[in-house]
């Protein structure tokens, strides 16, 4: 069993309790929501930020879909006031990358990249997700050398340049459109006919003089010159199987996401593409450790989802922890033997 001691909901030393009451692993909108509602509860949160500080809507050039900013606001500037808004209410933001969670103690033990162990109470897991890669000849090779997975923090390179956008989602659309900034052409290679991004963004994209659309079409090699950055690629048509090259100084690649969950592997369940599954109230199969944003979402992954999510996740932790100090304190071998057997009839 743990080595920390037990501390009372909200006794103690709030600014360094023996046990937290609740760590948030997390730092995108859901992580801060989460943060923010477990604060004003009281609860003093530690929020952990990972290494992706502000998770993917800091490297959004603009969120034009969360509502109260009618202008859009920049993913960054939100993430600022999404920060300064849960330090106001007394959550303690670290710049810490969680490496391991022990889940079969409890109070959980939680282990930092920078060798620091805390013990908590109950945890809110918002570790999100990231870029997928196309895992083809040349990616790795070239990546920072022509190839960007971030339109925002690499799009003023490529100014004067003719680059190439790759995928068909929102991400792909709304960052082509974004690059159009920069570069003189853009054009978007996606592997069937039609794109998957809203029609709002598909029609700025149409009617945008700079933006070509490549259909029906794979990238199965990218090319260097000399200098070792990026002066091609090579291309599949996915119907007629005709191999072509296309010469370009940039590959944008916006192929989707994959969850951070290496944190989570052989101690949570997780669905077939790794999401952390979660019930319908943000419960893991870990009483105590709750989930939200993308890390256990693979439907919406939208920052209003995501916040709505962390705001749940964290009432739900706030109704645990007070369950906790009801039921689950002293007597009882697990202390969260009643949430077991809640869980059970629920
Ligand atoms: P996504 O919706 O999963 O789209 C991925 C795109 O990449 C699809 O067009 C897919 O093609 C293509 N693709 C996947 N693997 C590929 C491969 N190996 N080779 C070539 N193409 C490949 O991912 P996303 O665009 O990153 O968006 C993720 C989520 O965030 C979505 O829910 C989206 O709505 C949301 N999002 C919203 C906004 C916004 O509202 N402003 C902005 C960005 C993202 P197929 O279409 O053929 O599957």
């Amino acid at each position: 069993m743990s080595e920390f001691r037990t501390s009372a909901i909200g006794g103690g030393d709030a600014s360094t309790p023996d046990v937290e009451n609740v760590i948030v692993i997390g730092s995108g909108p859901a992580g801060f929501t989460a943060g923010l509602y477990t604060a004003r509860a009281n609860l003093s949160p530690l929020l952990l930020t990972g290494n992706e500080y502000g998770g993917q809507v800091s490297i959004t050039y603009e969120v034009e879909n969360y509502p109260g900013f009618p202008e859009g606001i920049s993913g960054p500037e939100l993430v600022e006031k999404m920060k300064e808004q849960v330090e106001k209410f007394g959550t303690r933001v670290e710049f810490d990358y969680v490496s391991d969670i022990q889940t079969d103690v409890h109070p959980f033990i939680v282990r930092t990249a920078n060798g620091r162990e805390f013990a908590a109470k109950s945890i809110i897991v918002a570790t999100g997700a990231r870029p997928r890669y196309l895992e083809i000849p040349g990616e790795k090779k070239y990546a920072g050398r022509g190839v960007s997975y971030c339109g925002t923090c690499d799009g003023f390179f490529f100014t004067g340049k003719d680059i190439v956008v790759v995928g068909g989602g929102d991400s792909a659309v709304e960052e082509a459109i974004f690059l159009t900034k920069f570069a003189t052409r853009v054009r978007i290679i996606h592997r069937r006919d039609e794109l998957r991004a809203s029609k709002i963004l598909q029609k700025r994209a149409f009617e945008n003089p700079k933006i070509e659309f490549i259909w029906n079409t794979v990238v199965t090699e990218i090319l260097g010159d000399a200098d070792g950055k990026v002066s091609g690629v090579k291309t599949e048509n996915t119907e007629t199987g005709e191999k072509g090259e296309l010469e370009t100084e940039g590959v944008f690649i916006f192929i989707g996401h994959l969850p951070n969950n290496e944190l989570l592997i052989g101690k949570f369940h997780l669905d077939e593409d790794g999401h952390l599954i979660t019930d319908r109230k943000t419960r893991t199969n870990i009483p105590g450790i709750f989930a939200a944003g993308e890390i256990a979402d693979k439907v919406f992954k939208q920052v209003a989802t995501s916040v709505g999510q962390g705001c749940s996740a964290a009432m739900q932790t706030e109704k645990f922890l007070a369950d906790l100090e009801d039921q689950g304190y002293p007597g009882h071998e697990d202390p969260r033997e009643f949430y077991v057997l809640e869980k059970t009839a629920a």
